[in-house]
């Protein structure tokens, strides 16, 4: 998987916490922005956010209106401005500016579910956490190395069989694999380096 995602973009949230943006707040943020969103547009809208306010104290004062602008064109943008800012407002006012790397208190957040939440602490903080997008749980589920009906329940059984070791790996790798290899129609099966340890489960088509 190292070698067959080596050539690929790496996903954004490890993209920017290697730029620096490292804090649990920026990568919550960052993960909110990713929801329903490509990559290739949550990262530079991430960035063009943290150019005028990084800090939670920061985000909070600016207008709902404000956040949008520089977060579009990302899936929602008015509604996840609103959730930034009331974020941001949370933790400058309940955490002294600093969002702890707590699973129970990030997703007393609103709008932060199981994913953003295990994926903040992981790439934020290395906390050993399984974050299931829909391309860890496509791919995994076609290997046959679970078999489990959603995202939650795929975190779950990847959570009792996959090492500890890899539990943040596995999204940092399979972001990229799944968006350029295991692809949600017709996956490139033909050329998959892994192909020989794939059940291949449910591909009816390939390339
Ligand atoms: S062989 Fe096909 S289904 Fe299996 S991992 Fe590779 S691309 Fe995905």
């Amino acid at each position: 998987l190292r070698e067959a995602t080596a050539p690929f973009p790496q996903a954004e949230m490890f993209a920017l916490r290697d730029a620096g943006f490292t804090s649990v707040f920026e990568q919550l943020v960052s993960c909110i922005l990713s929801i329903r969103t490509r990559d290739e547009v949550s990262g530079p809208a991430a960035r063009r956010l943290f150019d005028v306010a990084r800090r939670p104290e920061e985000i909070a004062v600016l207008s709902v209106e404000a956040i949008t602008e520089r977060i579009e064109p990302v899936a929602f943008a008015f509604g996840k401005a609103a959730q930034i800012r009331e974020i941001a407002r949370r933790t400058a006012e309940e955490f002294g500016g600093e969002l702890p790397a707590d699973f129970g208190v990030l997703t007393s957040l609103k709008g932060v579910g199981p994913k953003c939440a295990n994926l903040t602490l992981g790439v934020a903080r290395g906390v050993a956490a399984v974050a299931v997008d829909v391309d860890v749980h496509r791919v995994t589920n076609r290997w046959g190395y679970v078999a489990a009906p959603t995202p939650e329940t795929t975190m779950v059984a990847l959570e009792a069989k996959l090492p500890k070791e890899y539990w943040v790996e596995i999204n940092e790798r399979l972001v990229p694999f799944g968006k350029h290899i295991c692809t949600g129609r017709l996956p490139k099966c033909s050329t998959c380096p892994l192909l020989s340890m794939c059940q291949q489960v449910d591909v009816t088509e390939h390339r």
